[in-house]
Formats: structure tokens, sequence, C-alpha cells
């Protein structure tokens, strides 16, 4: 019995945590500020990356002229502190903008995030000099930075990273190479994750450092872009490092503490992952549901049919339980509590919202769905990555029982 209390504790104690805000209720009120920011890249995505997602899905083509429009609105590199020149948005914030523009095309969102995402762990661990030379100039011109995890070995088993660095003096040399790295072909700087500590032996939490390399550094070679199945305005590619030498100040956080900065970076970093996929879950809902309006079948419009309406709300119920949980993640992150467990479920069911929505959609659809003239088709293709990348769905379900066990144990 005392067991039964002491649990049912914990999990009231997640579901409903003390409000550290004068109010007692749950609000999922916008204030001002957030709305605006909603509204004003609702606008934006609307006119500016809804008409021309299709042309960057054909060709290819990185879509620099819209990056140059969201960054001079003011919606890239969001959350960099006012101290270097950002405008310290919370948490919330930035998954409010990456929402709004994953509705219109999440290949685009994921290369205006994905300068979120190298920023991140400089943001959480680099020095006062690291922020201001790196993150200063984000804020001051266009630029693209990457995030440098992944090996062609080495992608769920992060701790299995061979790309070497070794200090030499004062400085490190760096040798391996990157995969599937969002970005690559444009970033200013690269943040790159190394084994730093040669020994098997050692634990992981000692065994990795993480620089910030310049992308012009002598050694650096990008591969070419690869052709992805969706979210074709995003540039993916594979990078090495030949004997890139990078000084010590361009460590971020402690040597030898390179694995905890990646990971302490899911945290903020899986929350936008799913406000991406819940835009794409979004659309997937609104272009069904204004077609099932216009397609008749049998005498009246498709919507008349039951299974077809169910099938909406079906899509409904997941994008907006989806929504709850990518939300939660980001009241706890910005309120300073640990919020691993949401980040995973948001990021995990904001996947499976993205891809059954966007499945269902091309059923609605029906034949058309399945041809490039009609949106639904690209929703179907952008959704799969959101169950891979930033760790795929079983890593997700890893982490959350991990998470939930920690009640039991
Ligand atoms: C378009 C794209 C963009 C990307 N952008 C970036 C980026 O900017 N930076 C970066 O660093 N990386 C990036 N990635 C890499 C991405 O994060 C990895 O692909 C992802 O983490 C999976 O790793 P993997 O491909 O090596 O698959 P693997 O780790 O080899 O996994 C293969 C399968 O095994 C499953 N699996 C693996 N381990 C376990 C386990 N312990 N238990 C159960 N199942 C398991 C996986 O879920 C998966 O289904 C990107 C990838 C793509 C495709």
């Amino acid at each position: 019995m005392a067991l039964v209390s002491r649990i049912s504790g914990h999990l009231l104690k997640r579901m409903y945590p003390v409000a550290s805000s004068p109010s007692r209720n749950i609000s999922f009120n916008l204030n001002d500020q957030q709305s605006e920011i909603l509204e004003s890249t609702r606008k934006f995505t609307l006119e500016e990356v809804v008409p021309k997602a299709a042309y960057h899905d054909e060709t290819g083509e990185y879509p620099w002229e819209i990056l140059q429009k969201a960054f001079d609105l003011g919606i890239m590199n969001t959350t960099i502190e006012e101290e270097y020149g950002g405008l310290g948005l919370s948490l919330l914030e930035a998954c409010i903008i990456q929402e709004e523009i994953g509705f219109g095309c999440t290949g685009i969102a994921t290369a205006l995030g994905g300068n979120s995402l190298a920023e991140s762990p400089v943001i959480l661990a680099g020095s006062h000099e690291l922020k201001k030379k790196y993150l200063g100039r984000m804020t001051e011109e266009l630029l693209m930075a990457a995030y440098g995890v992944t090996e062609p070995h080495a992608g769920s088993d992060v701790a299995s990273a061979r790309t070497s660095s070794r200090k030499v003096g004062d400085e490190y040399v760096i040798n391996g190479g990157k995969m599937w790295i969002t970005n690559c072909g444009h970033a200013n700087w690269i943040f790159v994750f190394t084994r730093s500590d040669p020994d098997p032996k050692c634990p992981a939490g000692k065994a990795f450092t993480a620089f910030v390399v310049d992308a012009d550094a002598p050694g650096v070679t990008v591969g070419r872009k690869e052709w992805n199945m969706g979210q074709r305005a995003s540039d993916t590619r594979g990078v090495t490092f030949d004997d890139v030498v990078v000084p010590a100040e361009n460590v971020v956080g402690e040597p030898g503490g390179g694995f905890k900065v990646a990971m302490k970076c899911f945290d903020k970093t899986r929350p936008t992952v799913g406000a991406m996929s819940l835009g794409l879950a979004r659309r997937a809902l609104d272009e069904a549901s204004k077609y099932s309006l216009e397609r008749k079948t049998m005498g009246k419009p498709i919507v008349m049919h039951q299974a077809i309406s169910f099938m909406l709300a079906e899509m409904a119920m997941r994008y907006e339980l989806a929504k709850l949980a990518v939300w939660r993640s980001c009241a706890d992150y910005d309120e300073g509590r640990r919020n691993t467990y949401y980040a995973s479920i948001g990021k995990l069911y904001g996947a499976i919202a993205a891809n059954r929505n966007a499945s269902d959609a091309v059923q609605v659809f029906g034949g058309n769905g399945y041809n490039k003239d009609y949106p639904v088709e690209k929703l179907m293709r952008d959704a799969k990555i959101f169950q891979i990348y930033e760790g795929t769905d079983q890593i997700q379900k890893l982490i959350i029982s991990r998470e939930h066990m920690r009640n039991y144990m």
C-alpha cells in the first residue's frame, strides 16, 4: 500500500508539478509576445514558404531567399541570448516558430532549425568568448551552422563515434568523418563531436570532446548533397576532417565532457523537432479537410461519409495530443524542470502524428493523393524522417521507458 501511494505520488507530481507562477491553474493561453510570434510566422509561412515549397522539393535548391527573409523577420537563431545579439526566446516560442514553418515545408524548417541545433551546445556549454565569436556572428548576418555528431557507423550509438581529437600544444588535431549533417554544404561553422580518449575502457562521460570548427579550415572536406526521400530543401551531407587544427578555446564545455554536452542538448532540440512534425500533421489535416468538402462521391461530399469524417477526427486528435506533449516539454524546460521524459514523448508522438496524418491525407485524396500535382504526396515523404533524426522512434521508447521506470526503482 505504501509503495502504491509513493508511486502515485510521483506520477501525480509529474502530471501536476507545483505551479511556480501565481496562478494555480494550467494555462494554455499565449501571452502577447507569443501571439505576435505566432501570427507573424504564420503570415510569413503562408506568403513565403507555402508557395515555394514544391519548387524546392522538386529541385533540391537550398532556400536561401526564404532563409534571408526569415532572418530579416527575426525568426532564425531565436534562442541565442540577448548578450550575444539574439532574442533569447523561450523554447516554447522557438517551437511555435518551428511548427508554423513546418506547416509550410518541413524541409525548409529543417534548414532553418539546423542553425538552432548547432547553436544549442554552444548556448548550453560554450565559454563567453566562444559564444561572442560564433553565436554573435549568427545574429549579424545570414549564416548557416551545422551539428556534426552522427558518423557512417555511429548514429543511435553516439558513444561509438570514432572521429578523433588529439591535443598538440595549445591546439587539437581532428581526424575522421561525419555523415548526414544538415546544412553542412552551406555552414560557416560546424559543431563537431570527437573521441578524445582512445582508451576503449574510458567511460563515455570522459572520452569525448566537442568543438566548434570553422567550415573553411584546412582539411575540412564537405561531401555531395544527399538526395533524400523527402525534405529536399534541406541540405544533408557527409564531411571529413583530415588533420584539422582547432585552437583549444574552441572546445565546447570541458575537454572530455563532450558526451554530456551532446546528451544535454537533446532536451532542448527534441521539442523543436516535435514542433516541426506538428506543423506537418496540421498541414495534412488542413489539406484533407478542405478536399473532403470539395470532392463528391455517391452524390455527396466525401466528408459526409463517416469513414472519412472519422479519419479527420483521428488526425485532429493525433495533432492535438502531440501538441500537448511538445508544449508540456517546453513548459518544463522554460521553467527549469528536467524535461527529458516529455521531450521524448513529444518527439515520438509528433513523428507518429506526422506519419499517420500524412498517410491518411493521401487516403482522403484517393488517386490524386498519390500524385505530385497535389500537396499531400510530399507530406508523406517529408514525414518519414521524423521517425529517424534527432533519435529514432526506438531510441525515444528506450528513453521514455527508462524515465518512467525511475518511478519504480
Ligand atoms: C536527413 C537527415 C538529417 C540528419 N541530420 C543530422 C544532423 O544535422 N546532425 C547529426 O549529427 N545527425 C544527423 N542525422 C543523423 C540521424 O540523427 C541518424 O540517422 C539517426 O540518429 C539514426 O542513426 P543511424 O542512421 O546510424 O541508424 P542506426 O543507429 O544504425 O539504427 C538503425 C535501426 O536500428 C534501431 N536501433 C538502433 N539501436 C537500437 C537500440 N539500442 N534499441 C532498439 N533499436 C535500435 C534504430 O531505431 C533504427 O531503426 C540526420 C539523418 C538524416 C537522414
